[in-house]
């Protein structure tokens, strides 16, 4: 199996030059040249990458992995790389899951869990957090004071605040609290050629563009952020749990699209296909063969009162009470699946699109119906996991084993091109919360059209010599 892309191995010139410059600036201790750090810092999550390490090949690792403890050791990095034209890769938790972080021209990783403190200012509902802080502990330490930011992803324990800026996240109570791109008041961040710029969190502001919004989802390709000031809300005071077991999937969304026209925006809401159903509810004869909805409503008594009545009003299917909602939250940080099945030689990955309700199911057949007939493909099924007044977030999944005489990588790419042409046909959007990474990358231009060539024209500027994650996203 070949990498998608020939890696460039060549030394950066001057690399040594750079890194001893570095090295006296902010101290040798924050860096390494170390085998084992430069190919544990060469992959993220993307099973591309996963790949390559189980047939034990490297082809994209960095030249060094550095480790600043605060921005002024942000600004030396990028002041000295920009300078000897070195690539940057900012790295968070190394969670993303479309290679945003492989470093495929060599360079610098720049890994900044060593910022991670926290400052909570409660009367104006704000957290104000370095850039590397682990979302566990944000939360955990959010929690014991009586807050909450409500940005819960499955992957809270092994990703950063970073991370969740650059591919603008969200969580499994985003209905209720939104994604990062809702959390997010203010910036800090470090650009080439090595200078310092900051947004501050305020209540609202028109002072120009929100160019907080220009970073939100730049991957790491327009600079590091060091820095970042989010809303937080008081813990919740009530909380509860409803399912329904719906006879199709139409009735499921149909009745989620009517519980959100009233208003009404439980914490969670997702939807499983039947497939799904009977993946994650097995345990439920009463479910079997049918679409399972789980449901949290959480925050202010009398609100979560309302919007309970408002759900049992409109849901068309068949109360299942709070059980399955209990598996649903016990069992929500599991990944087990992927862990077991790639070893195995079974391709398998999850792909994460959103539509207006008006095209939803039209979309959610036609990716399901692009994925199923491809040769090697054991199963193609998706549930909703986000809503929208607007719409819904599909969650696809799938699993193959390639057929003979085609390797593991073209059957995976395969099957994305299968489902990317088939969201974009039928009036969806490519990415609703991992992002693009390089993965995604050929689609993007399809999807955005002139704003892809405006997005480039941006890079060019404020990243002239392109040494913020060249290759990310396209740019
Ligand atoms: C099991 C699993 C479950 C997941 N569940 C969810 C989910 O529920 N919701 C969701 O949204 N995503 C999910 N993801 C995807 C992933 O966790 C998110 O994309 C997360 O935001 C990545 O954070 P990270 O800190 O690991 O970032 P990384 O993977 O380290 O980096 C991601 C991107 O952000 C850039 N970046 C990181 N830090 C900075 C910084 N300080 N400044 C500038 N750029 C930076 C990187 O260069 C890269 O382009 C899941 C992944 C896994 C493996």
């Amino acid at each position: 199996m070949t990498p998608k892309k020939v890696v460039n191995k060549k030394t950066p010139r001057k690399l040594d030059e750079v890194i001893g410059k570095i090295s006296g600036k902010i101290g040798e201790d924050k860096i390494s040249t170390q085998k084992v750090d430069l190919l544990s810092y060469s992959h993220d999550y993307w099973p591309i990458s996963l790949h390559w390490m189980l047939e034990d090949r490297y082809p994209s690792i960095p030249h060094a992995v550095i480790w600043p403890e605060n921005k002024e050791d942000v600004i030396e990095v990028v002041k000295w790389c920009y300078k000897g034209n070195v690539p940057i890769y900012p790295y968070g938790g190394g969670s993303g899951v479309l290679g945003a972080t492989v470093p495929e021209k060599g360079g610098v990783v720049v890994d900044l869990k060593r910022m991670r403190s926290m400052k909570i200012h409660g009367k104006d509902l704000l957290v104000e957090a370095n850039s590397g802080l682990n979302g566990y502990y944000l939360e955990d330490e959010l929690n014991e004071k009586g807050y909450t930011m409500g940005n819960i992803p499955q992957s809270l324990y092994p990703s950063t605040i970073g991370g969740w800026v650059g591919t603008k996240a969200l969580g499994q109570f985003s209905t209720k609290y939104g994604g990062i791109e809702d959390m997010l008041k203010g910036i800090e961040m470090v650009i080439p050629p090595g200078k310092e710029l900051c947004l501050k969190p305020h209540a609202r502001t028109s002072t120009g563009p929100d160019l907080r919004k220009l970073f939100l989802g730049s991957e790491g390709t327009l600079g590091i952020m060091t820095k970042g000031w989010f809303k937080i809300w008081p813990e919740p005071e009530n909380r509860m749990k409803l399912s329904f077991a719906s006879d199709t999937l139409e009735d499921a969304v149909k009745s989620v699209r009517k519980v959100m026209r009233e208003g009404a925006e439980p914490a969670v809401i997702r939807i499983y296909d039947k497939i799904e159903t009977k993946r994650h509810f097995y345990d439920y004869d009463e479910i079997f063969g049918k679409v399972a909805t789980v449901m949290v409503i959480e925050g202010n008594e009398k609100i979560t009162q309302a919007e309970k009545k408002i759900v049992k009003e409109e849901f068309v299917g068949t109360e299942m009470g709070e059980k399955p909602v209990d598996h649903w939250l016990e069992t929500r940080f599991n990944v087990k699946e992927a862990a077991e099945f790639v070893p195995m030689g079974v391709v398998f990955d999850t792909i994460e699109v959103a539509v207006n309700w008006s095209k939803a199911i039209n979309l959610y057949k036609n990716v399901v119906n692009a994925i199923k007939p491809i040769k090697g493909v054991l199963f193609a099924s998706a549930h909703a996991s986000h809503f929208y007044p607007q719409g819904i977030c599909f969650y696809f999944t799938f699993a193959g084993t390639p057929p003979r005489k085609k390797d593991a990588e073209e059957f995976y790419q395969q099957v994305w091109k299968a489902a990317m042409s088939a969201v974009l046909d039928s009036g969806g959007t490519i990415s609703h919360h991992h992002g693009i990474g390089r993965q995604r990358r050929d689609w993007m231009e399809q999807e955005l059209g002139e704003a892809y060539s405006t997005l480039k024209s941006i890079k060019e500027k404020l990243d002239k010599k392109r040494i913020m994650n060249p290759g990310n996203m396209g740019l």
